[in-house]
């Protein structure tokens, strides 16, 4: 499986301001000061010395990850504002001739996983073929709401693609086999309105989106079963949208706190943990710091595992 960020932010997009922009720039240049950098490949090698927030941005578009399967297939799970370069990559091939075929699952509805939609290119192509999954009965009622007059100028229906809409009753419990050998199991999350942790497991890999979800210590004891769920995941990219400070301000807002979320990873025995849904008001700089956070409280914990990042567009993980 290949995984690939293309929307890490939590709640709305939030692009970088000019003043951020100046501050990276100002640290790059001060960094850069006496160094022979003529030719690219001696700026390529200064660059890689910077910490990650100044090589980097860590992105402004609201949720959209790609899992590509061994077989090669896209599966896109929501549809959050970084589904609209996706839409442009994905133009390139069969979707801007009319032929491709697109698969997206839904972890819930709410604005920032679903904003994206209007804006994604190949549901304009008449003759690409959808395929919507979610737990939700009445998703094809949602995605027609958010286009609806005076919200967008065209309708969701209006669009000339085909439309598919698959169900899945989230009290069966039944593991969804997307293709031979690709399985997704479906795990409701503490979120206002709910929402659903998917996990895929291909070949013995395991991969884990769980967004939206408001973990505490109350919830993990709460939950036993959801250490079958989670347990030993090679990727786990989990809601870590507040520091614990807020977190504690914002009770019930269904969001985790960083410290919490490196707590999941240690007691869920998780390989790699990616921190995600970055809260909008949180600028590189402070998301930075909230990594520093979260690599020292792992440290503290006396262990070396789980291997933490921070969620960055761009970012793709081969399992
Ligand atoms: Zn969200
Ligand atoms: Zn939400």
């Amino acid at each position: 499986m290949q995984i690939r960020l293309w929307g890490v932010r939590g709640s709305l997009a939030s692009p970088i301001s000019n003043e951020e922009y100046s501050e990276k720039l100002r640290y790059i240049l001060k960094q850069a000061a006496g160094r022979p950098l003529d030719g690219d490949d001696r700026i390529d090698a200064f660059l890689e010395t910077l910490p990650h927030m100044y090589r980097h941005v860590y992105g402004g578009n609201t949720t959209c990850v790609t899992v590509t399967s061994d077989s090669g297939t896209v599966y896109i799970i929501d549809a959050g504002s970084g589904i609209r370069p996706l839409g442009d990559e994905l133009m390139k091939g069969p979707c801007g001739k009319g032929q491709g075929t697109v698969r997206i699952l839904f972890t819930h509805f709410h604005w920032d996983h679903i904003q994206g939609l209007p804006f994604f290119k190949p549901l304009y192509i008449r003759g690409n073929e959808f395929h919507f999954y979610s737990t939700y009965k009445d998703q094809e009622d949602y995605l027609v709401g958010q286009m609806k007059t005076p919200y967008f100028p065209a309708t969701f229906e209006g669009t000339p693609s085909t439309k598919n809409f698959h169900y899945i009753d989230p009290r069966e419990r039944k593991t969804l086999m997307l293709e031979e050998g690709l399985a997704v199991d479906f795990y409701p999350l503490k979120h206002p309105g709910g929402s659903f942790a998917f996990r895929f497991k291909q070949n013995g890999k395991i991969f884990i989106l769980a967004t939206d979800a408001e973990f505490t210590g109350e919830v993990i004891d709460s939950q036993d079963s959801s250490r079958g769920f989670f347990d030993n995941a090679d990727l786990l990219i989990l809601d870590s949208q507040y520091t614990l400070d807020e977190s504690f301000m914002k009770i019930d807002w269904g969001h985790t706190s960083y410290t919490m979320a490196v707590n999941c990873g240690i007691r869920w025995n998780i390989k790699t943990l990616v921190l995600t849904h970055h809260e909008p008001s949180y600028n590189d700089a402070k998301l930075f710091e909230n990594y520093n956070g979260a690599i020292e409280h792992r440290n503290n914990s006396r262990t070396e595992l789980p291997e933490i990042l921070m969620a960055t567009e761009g970012m793709v993980f081969d399992l």
